[in-house]
């Protein structure tokens, strides 16, 4: 054991989050907090590095609200706006660390966060507002963050394959819609598993809660909790419903593991 993770939930809600705009649904106005989700991302804090999964719209409200001192890595599932735009929020972590920041992507990913940001990575680009400064990698494989092992896992988001991450007994899989025949060996043992679950009604890119609870079913996982969340799933209610050991996440929930 080389020591503990702590998992921090920073942003559990859908693309649009919720409340969404110009929604008066009983979860976009609810009163449990619970039920409030910015864009979806987690902070990793590994026993010797801090990792952002993802740079989602929302990020600068969330290292505010979590009070995230630093950034040592960024690890990118895939390259929609809801988990790329906040990108330029990084520039802070920059300042404090004084330092470049690794980020991790598939090709696809990263050559789309390229275009995307084409002012980050053009180097003609004047300096005058500042920018991000960044080191982005194009991952093949199972990799090292400082002393911990990463294994990037691929995933169908409708006819996309983006990647879920895994680190020992925990994965994050946010954005899929079907986990494919080669990816299920990488899941092996998996303990603690965070999965895309969008609402109840079938959706062409995300599981629907009951697609998600047949995933949990296949690699029982001792606890499991959904996120991606729309606001057609209230929180206390849906999670009444769920089977024991598995709830939907909110943005704040925390857990641990050993490494
Ligand atoms: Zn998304
Ligand atoms: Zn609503
Ligand atoms: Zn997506």
């Amino acid at each position: 054991m080389i020591g503990r993770a702590r998992v921090t939930f920073l942003g559990t809600g859908t693309s649009h989050g919720v409340p969404m705009i110009g929604c008066g649904c009983a979860v976009c106005t609810s009163d449990d907090p619970r039920d409030d989700r910015t864009r979806p991302s987690i902070y990793i804090e590994l026993p010797d590095l801090s990792v952002l999964v993802d740079t989602a719209t929302d990020l600068r409200a969330q290292a505010l609200r979590f009070r995230l001192p630093r950034v040592d890595a960024i690890l990118f599932t895939h390259s929609h706006a809801d988990h790329v735009m906040g990108l330029d929020e990084v520039r802070r972590y920059n300042a404090i660390q004084e330092s470049s920041i690794p980020c991790y992507a598939d090709g696809l990913t990263a050559n789309e966060i390229r275009r995307t940001f084409a002012y980050i990575f053009e180097s003609r680009t004047p300096r005058g507002g500042g920018l991000p400064r960044l080191d982005l990698f194009t991952l093949s494989g199972e990799f090292c963050l400082g002393r911990t092992v990463v294994t990037p896992v691929p995933l169908w988001h409708g006819r996309r394959l983006i990647l879920g991450y895994r680190i020992g007994p925990f994965a994050y899989l946010t954005d899929c819609n079907r986990i494919p025949d080669e990816t299920w060996p990488l899941l092996e043992g998996i303990d603690l598993l965070v999965l895309d679950a969008l609402r109840h009604k079938p959706h062409p890119t995300h599981f629907s809660v009951p697609e998600a609870l047949a995933v949990v079913d296949r690699l029982k996982p001792s606890r499991a909790w959904f996120t991606h969340i729309a606001h057609d799933l209230p929180h206390a209610a849906t999670c009444a419903r769920l089977p024991e050991g598995v709830d939907l996440a909110y943005d704040g929930l925390t857990l641990e593991f050993a490494l």
